[in-house]
């Protein structure tokens, strides 16, 4: 016993090195001497780096200064482009306040003023491997921008054989007793949500209407009522998780209801939105589908809910692409 759990630990902290090895290799500080330094964090390899028409990349990164409290007002925009082309532009106010996530894997500087920027990129140019998001960061009163770059591929038959991939292992194959790998979701792509947390309603909102539907299709309605389908209620708990409550009983795959607790937090705090919207995106994840992913850079991750480092506000195309083509079939469909 005593054997095993200590095997376990060995596990879990080689884990978690292996982790910041990877991403403390691919930090950049570009230039070291400019007052606002800026760094993209956490590079997307393939296939996570793999786009296609209709995919969101999101490309983050963070700035800081050390003399200034709120770096950004040193800031005059962020730039992403894609063949020459600005594809999106961020304003200082698109950035993150800090949050408490604090570890070398995700923070380009352990410094606590740090904010992040989240670049969507969803135009990607001409199709091709080896292309490069090209990420400028314009500082007030500067000619010159700081850059940095991240690759992707955009290939739309790649990433379709990958979401395949990904619905037929950790959706549907990994799952015990499940030989024929079908897949179970919601009854519609239009989906009700009830809030029992009033003060939470902001994260909720956020990360439902901003984040879920661009990544999914998913739409989500709010309302009061409890019959409609299919729900999902979102209300505290003695812990985090979801539960499915009702399903078509002709159907086992075709969930009708769920229960979402999100803890025992009762108001949304404002220095932890990136936080509170991991959470809210994660316990919703189950209930459309998609299962824990590990440390994967996206709010998957089974530490999601207890504020695990690996845990981001994101989904990778591939995966984006796997919960479409699973909402393009009925509940139940087999994907042997
Ligand atoms: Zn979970």
């Amino acid at each position: 016993m005593r054997g095993s759990k200590l095997l376990g630990m060995l596990v879990l902290i080689l884990g978690a090195l292996g982790c910041r090895q990877d991403s403390a290799e691919r930090l950049v500080i570009l230039p070291k001497d400019h007052p606002l330094e800026f760094a993209l964090t956490y590079f997307p390899e393939y296939p996570r780096n793999l786009v296609g028409s209709g995919t969101v990349f999101t490309v983050e990164g963070g700035i800081r200064q050390y003399l200034s409290p709120w770096p950004p007002r040193l800031l005059d925009r962020i730039e992403c482009l894609v063949d020459g082309q600005v594809v999106r532009t961020l304003q200082p106010t698109d950035l993150w306040q800090k949050f408490p996530f604090n570890t070398p894997y995700i923070q380009p500087f352990p410094d606590r003023w740090t904010y992040y920027f989240q670049c969507d990129v969803d135009r990607f140019g001409v199709p091709g491997r080896g292309k490069k998001v090209v990420v400028r960061v314009w500082q007030k009163g500067s000619a010159v921008p700081m850059e940095g770059e991240v690759e992707y591929h955009y290939d739309d038959a790649d990433l379709s054989q990958k979401a395949l991939e990904f619905i037929r292992g950790p959706m549907t194959g990994d799952v015990p007793g499940n030989p024929d790998r079908r897949t179970r979701r919601l009854s519609d792509t239009t989906v009700y949500v009830k809030n029992e947390i009033p003060g939470m309603q902001l994260p909720i909102e956020r990360a439902l209407n901003q984040y879920m539907s661009k990544w999914t299709g998913l739409r989500f309605i709010f309302t009061d009522r409890e019959d409609v389908r299919p729900l999902l209620i979102y209300r505290n708990g003695p812990g985090f998780g979801a539960r499915g409550v009702e399903w078509n009983p002709n159907n086992i795959y075709e969930t009708w209801k769920w229960i979402l607790e999100l803890g025992s937090r009762t108001t949304h705090n404002p220095d932890d939105l990136y936080g509170e919207m991991v959470v809210i995106c994660h316990e919703t994840g189950h209930a459309i589908g998609l299962p824990h992913t590990g440390c994967d850079g996206v709010f998957m991750d089974a530490g999601s809910a207890s504020g695990s480092d690996c845990g981001r506000l994101r989904l990778h195309p591939y995966q984006q692409m796997a919960v479409k083509m699973v909402y393009s079939k009925p509940p139940g469909y087999s994907w042997r």
